[in-house]
């Protein structure tokens, strides 16, 4: 058999294998909601704002000016098109979309942009992320799509919002999952847009500069949610085992995709019951990680939260009834929305359940506080370094291709 055919078949026993695991631990798109989201913008820095000149206003300036600075540097990345294509988003990015705060304004602070545009990343450039073969069929474009499933919709942009760290046997329960090495461009998103706020900032491009760093928080946003930092338990796999044998099957669904809907419904649930009695006050404070980059940061905060992953999954297990693990899949992505409550199961291990779970989100709201700061703190560092923007280009380049685009 010619190797040629060999590796198709591999390729396709792989792809078999990977669309029944699909979507383990997706489903919701958004880590924490948007509320969440623009509030982990600003509120971290509230109390450093005045010092860190986060309230200076900043002029609002057109796309265009950043390109036509970009074009000057490196002719190719003078559109919207190429620089959409440089870093592997979606062209189709409504760039210059204003929140209803900045209509009619023509400058804003940087504490307001962070609040704001910490959203930017679920616009849609993330998603329908495809290649198309000869006959016109789409494929996944990127290498751990595959093991998130959705090539089209919100769903399809979950690679970039989810990472789980490779297996470890010291923490085996965490990380385990398929495959066994990290899966997902959350941690590697929140470094090329931390790259793109410096070349902007470089630029003196300020707004965009802020823009970018908006993105990048975003990412880091996600990573703090425990539910993005991991794909599946062995205990869910167990109760993804039972749901199969139990109704699964008899729905024509798949084993995987039995598992995958047990990981949602969990995940769907969790956020919405949070959403009802939110606690932000962890995310306030002073305080910084002490580590020197970007890099480390986002694999502090993907790693910190992974190990509460089965802790917080078991604990929402406790206190939420059996139809979670039922055919019903529990719907916060459009209206009318599931509501939480009526799913709350008040078991003999309710109240210590419900305070682990308040106990990890309130530990994850503070890191997530304590990691924004440092993020701001590092980007103002090396904005008072003169560096050259075309080394930046490159640092960038480097970054998108740790994922490289699969060829056609
Ligand atoms: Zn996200």
């Amino acid at each position: 058999m010619p190797c040629t055919v060999v590796a198709k078949i591999r390729l396709n026993g792989i792809k078999i294998f990977a669309s029944c695991l699909l979507l383990l631990a997706s489903a919701p798109i958004q880590a924490w909601n948007g509320t969440d989201h623009h509030a982990m913008g600003h509120i971290p820095l509230e109390a450093v704002a005045q010092d860190w000149e986060l309230k200076t206003p900043c002029p609002i300036r057109p796309i265009n000016s950043l390109l036509e600075k970009l074009g000057q540097l490196e002719p190719s990345l003078g559109d919207l098109w190429h620089l959409s294509d440089f870093i592997k988003i979606n062209p189709a990015v409504a760039w210059e979309q204003l929140f209803p705060e900045e209509l009619g304004r023509t400058s804003i602070t940087p504490l307001e942009i962070l609040q704001l545009h910490s959203t930017d990343p679920d616009d849609g450039r993330d998603q329908n992320l495809l290649i198309r073969d000869a006959r016109g069929n789409p494929h996944f474009a990127f290498a751990d799509q595959l093991w998130f499933g959705s090539l089209l919709g919100g769903n399809s942009q979950a690679f970039r919002h989810l990472e789980k760290p490779p297996f470890s046997w010291s923490n085996r329960q965490a990380t385990f999952g398929f495959p066994f090495r990290a899966v997902g461009e959350a941690t590697s998103r929140a470094e090329i847009y931390y790259q793109l706020a410096r070349l902007a900032f470089e630029l003196g491009e300020d707004y965009w500069g802020w823009r970018f760093l908006a993105g990048s928080f975003h990412y880091l946003q996600d990573l703090h949610n425990p539910y993005h930092s991991g794909q599946i338990t062995p205990k869910l796999l167990r109760k993804g085992w039972k749901a199969y044998w139990s109704w699964g099957r008899k729905g024509h669904k798949e084993l995987f995709a039995t598992f995958a809907h047990i990981v949602s419904n969990s995940h769907r649930f969790m956020e919405t019951y949070l959403e009802k009695n939110p606690n932000y006050a962890p995310l306030k404070g002073t305080d910084t990680v002490d580590l020197p980059s970007i890099h480390e940061l986002a694999l502090l905060s993907r790693d910190s939260s992974n190990k509460l992953f089965p802790a917080l999954t078991e604990a929402v297990g406790e206190i939420t009834d059996e139809r979670l693990e039922g055919p019903h899949l529990f719907n916060s992505e459009r209206e009318p929305y599931d509501d939480p409550m009526p799913y709350v199961f008040h078991g003999p291990n309710f109240d210590k359940a419900q305070a682990i779970i308040q106990g990890i989100v309130q530990d994850r709201f503070a890191a997530t506080g304590r990691v924004l700061r440092t993020e701001v703190k590092l980007i103002l560092q090396d904005r008072s370094i003169k560096e050259d923007p075309k080394l930046i280009l490159q640092t960038i380049e480097t970054l998108v291709s740790l994922h490289p685009a699969i060829e056609p």
